[in-house]
């Protein structure tokens, strides 16, 4: 966090380095970015990402949405729009956030973005099935998404039973865990650990961590089997 000189922020260990979350997925052919993170530009030279065929949005928070801009790079070397992919709620926000990408006078050099409004209806891109569900962020509905074997949830701190069962036999999951102390938004660490247990997925990695829940080492040694915090860079082969 700016300004903060606490232990984590302090930190020399490079997994108590968090950039903002997201994931990058993979297929032999696919690669679809989840949020693109005030840190999209910076994560994707990192891992010198040359290829992204679709974005897709959880929620129109700010630390998901604002390095859509950047997504021009490959508007620029793969000749054509981007497919971004939001719920309702997003896509009106991204049209209000992104005003001058969607004006009918557009300047030059600007994001090229199609945007798909979805709703919780099964897609493909390319060869990466995708399943949207609708978590709660407080009172504010977040997509989830199912990809095959795996779910990725992010700010959330509520999910309704009939979710459930969508969610219910993926192998691995990331799931947001802010911090130990209660948020009125976001699960805490315990009340991650108690979702990922009663929806019995053998495989969980937490995100959105904050510099609260304390150094990456010390935390992962009180988790249960199975379920780990996630760190920058991890790489998942599922
Ligand atoms: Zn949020
Ligand atoms: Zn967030």
């Amino acid at each position: 966090m700016i300004g903060c000189s606490c232990s984590v922020c302090t930190s020399h260990d490079p997994k108590d380095k968090r950039l903002r979350s997201s994931v990058l997925i993979e297929s032999l052919s696919t690669t679809i970015v989840i949020d693109t993170t005030p840190d999209f530009r910076y994560q994707m030279l990192r891992i010198h990402n040359n290829r992204l065929d679709a974005v897709l949005f959880t929620h129109p928070h700010k630390d998901h949405i604002a390095g859509l801009d950047d997504v021009r790079a490959y508007n620029f070397f793969q000749r054509k729009p981007m497919d971004v992919y939001a719920n309702a709620l997003t896509a009106e926000a991204l049209k209000r956030e992104f005003a001058y990408v969607f004006a009918d006078k557009k300047y030059p050099g600007i994001p090229d973005i199609e945007l798909h409004t979805i709703d919780e209806t099964a897609f493909t891109i390319g060869d990466i099935p995708v399943q949207p569900f609708t978590v709660w962020h407080h009172k504010m509905p977040v997509f989830g998404y199912r990809v095959g074997k795996f779910t990725y949830i992010t700010d959330a701190n509520r999910i309704d039973d009939h979710v459930k069962e969508k969610i219910t036999g993926s192998d691995v999951i990331v799931l947001n865990a802010l911090r130990k102390e209660q948020h009125i938004s976001h699960f805490t660490l315990g009340e991650a650990i108690a979702l990922v247990q009663e929806l019995k997925i053998p495989t969980a990695y937490f995100t959105h961590i904050s510099h609260q829940l304390g150094k990456h080492a010390e935390v992962e040694k009180q988790l249960p089997p199975g379920i780990h915090l996630g760190y920058d860079g991890l790489q998942l082969l599922i």
